[in-house]
């Protein structure tokens, strides 16, 4: 086995159940550090208190305008890592933050919380409040071949990891309106449903065989949207679907 890739988490603004799914793979998750990933950073579970170089660092959470350490390390995370993955919805979208307006004892002047592109570069999301633990599983494993693989297996994790660089560069907005403009008013829906059946708050009934979202009830997780077939769906990825999942679950054996 090559050396392992090092990973590391930063926790901004978020509730940490970004970081119980990567725990939610259970046994995946040992195997995952016993073979191909050393945890250097993340506060919750390693005793290392300052910012280390990594080759991968998963950002929860949104940024605190008004907490001038959260920008620090955030900006000092980017810097000392080679790949920055906003992990989950807040990190990507804002999601629940998005709805701070400040004014709560003791920190009322903590009222600016934004995704974390407003602060810097980010390479990668992976959207969802919270994420499934087999897509961040499936992350790692790809950075790692992308990183430590052969040609081949570099090229699989590209072509596995590009939706994702793509969806970054795509905006930090989301909210189930997304579904409106650039899904049904681009005549592209095709009433498959996996909009409603994602969304983690059931803002979305399926009516007349489309999606019709409450606002009043989204939370802006982007969940939908990046869920939606009919999105960016890559043929790179899908029809290459049973040598990805060969490689992860060979990976995992
Ligand atoms: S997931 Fe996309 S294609 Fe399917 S119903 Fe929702 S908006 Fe339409
Ligand atoms: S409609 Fe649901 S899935 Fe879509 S952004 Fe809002 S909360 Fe997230």
């Amino acid at each position: 086995m090559a050396d392992k890739i090092t990973i590391g988490e930063l926790h901004l603004s978020g509730c940490t159940g970004c970081l119980v799914t990567l725990a939610d793979n259970y046994e995946g998750l040992f195997k995952l550090l016993d073979d191909y990933a050393e945890l250097v950073y993340a506060l919750t579970l390693v005793d290392v208190r300052h910012v280390p170089e990594m080759d991968v660092c998963l950002v929860e959470g949104s940024c605190c305008l008004n907490d001038e350490i959260s920008v620090e390390e955030l900006k000092e995370a980017r810097a000392k890592s080679a790949v920055l993955v906003a992990y989950g919805a807040c990190a990507a979208y804002g999601n629940i933050t998005r709805f701070c307006r400040g004014g709560q004892w003791n920190q009322p002047g903590q009222e600016a919380f934004v995704p974390i592109s407003e602060v810097v570069d980010v390479d990668l999301y992976l959207p969802s409040c919270p994420p499934c633990p087999q897509a961040i599983r499936n992350i790692a494993v790809m950075a790692y071949l992308l990183l430590k693989g052969n040609d081949e297996q570099k090229q699989l994790a590209t072509a596995y990891l590009k939706p994702l660089m793509q969806l970054a560069q795509r905006g930090n907005e989301a909210c189930g309106c997304d579904l409106m403009y650039d899904v049904i008013n681009q005549g592209l829906c095709m009433g498959c449903g996996t909009c409603a059946g994602t969304c983690p708050v059931r803002a979305i009934t399926m009516e007349y065989g489309k999606p019709n979202v409450n606002r009043d009830l989204c939370i802006k997780c982007g969940a939908c949207y990046s869920q939606c077939p009919r999105s960016w769906f890559n043929f790179d990825v899908m029809n290459n679907y049973e040598g990805i999942i060969d490689a992860i679950n060979g990976a995992m054996k």
